[in-house]
């Protein structure tokens, strides 16, 4: 598929709707972060497979998601889950005037999707357990996760600001819902997004046990 093709099939499934989004979509070449022999299935509507059996989400689900974050602009946002980079790159180009702060457990995948993001420069990459957040640069306006959460860990509740959205795929090993999770007044408040999904756990010390 070409990448205006699948741009258009996300607008008329109604994952993809806000003119910011389809920008960004429109801006990132998802072939730069799959694998080389993969570059062909670039602009197919779904994941495909990184190092290590973890996966690049399906391009609806980068939409929904980021649609639901509702990123503004100048915002602190944490990432949880690097793998190849391409949400990292779609919130960089979202937020030009804020900074993306994105952490991967795995070692070798937070090299490569270092490489891979080289030239988005409001993107740093961390190596870590992201299951307890990036405290050294708390509080964030955004947190997306995109590992499998057995709950919304503790830490990532701390770190968000008043007024603040996270958006994670909760539920169990196999299948998740996406919900999405404010601060409002210090109190929070939960919503079950009603998109069943099915992404690699998030491990680490709040992940799957
Ligand atoms: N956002 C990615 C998709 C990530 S798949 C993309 O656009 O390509 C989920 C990733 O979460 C995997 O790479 C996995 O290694 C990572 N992960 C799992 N548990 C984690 C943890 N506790 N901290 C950070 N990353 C974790």
């Amino acid at each position: 598929m070409h990448r205006d093709v699948l741009i258009k099939l996300l607008i008329l499934e109604g994952v993809l709707s806000s003119e910011k989004v389809i920008t960004a979509f429109k801006k990132v070449r998802r072939e730069q972060f799959v694998p080389e022999r993969l570059k062909e299935a670039a602009y197919e509507d779904t994941p495909l497979p990184l190092l290590g059996g973890q996966t690049i989400s399906a391009p609806h689900m980068v939409a929904k998601m980021t649609e639901e974050l509702d990123v503004k602009s100048g915002q602190n946002i944490l990432e949880i889950g690097t793998g190849s980079g391409y949400q990292a790159a779609i919130l960089s180009v979202l937020n030009q005037k804020g900074k993306i702060f994105t952490i991967e457990l795995s070692p070798e995948l937070a090299e490569c999707a270092k490489n891979a993001l080289r030239e988005f420069e409001n993107v740093r990459v961390f190596s870590g357990d992201g299951s307890l957040g990036l405290p050294e640069y708390a509080p964030y306006d955004r947190i997306i996760a995109t590992a499998g959460c057995p709950d919304i860990p503790k830490p990532w509740i701390q770190q968000i600001k008043d007024g603040g959205k996270i958006v994670a795929p909760v539920g169990g090993v196999y299948e998740q819902r996406l919900v999405l999770v404010e601060k409002r007044k210090g109190k929070i408040i939960e919503k079950d997004l009603n998109f069943p999904c099915v992404f690699v756990s998030l491990r680490g010390v709040y992940g799957q046990k």
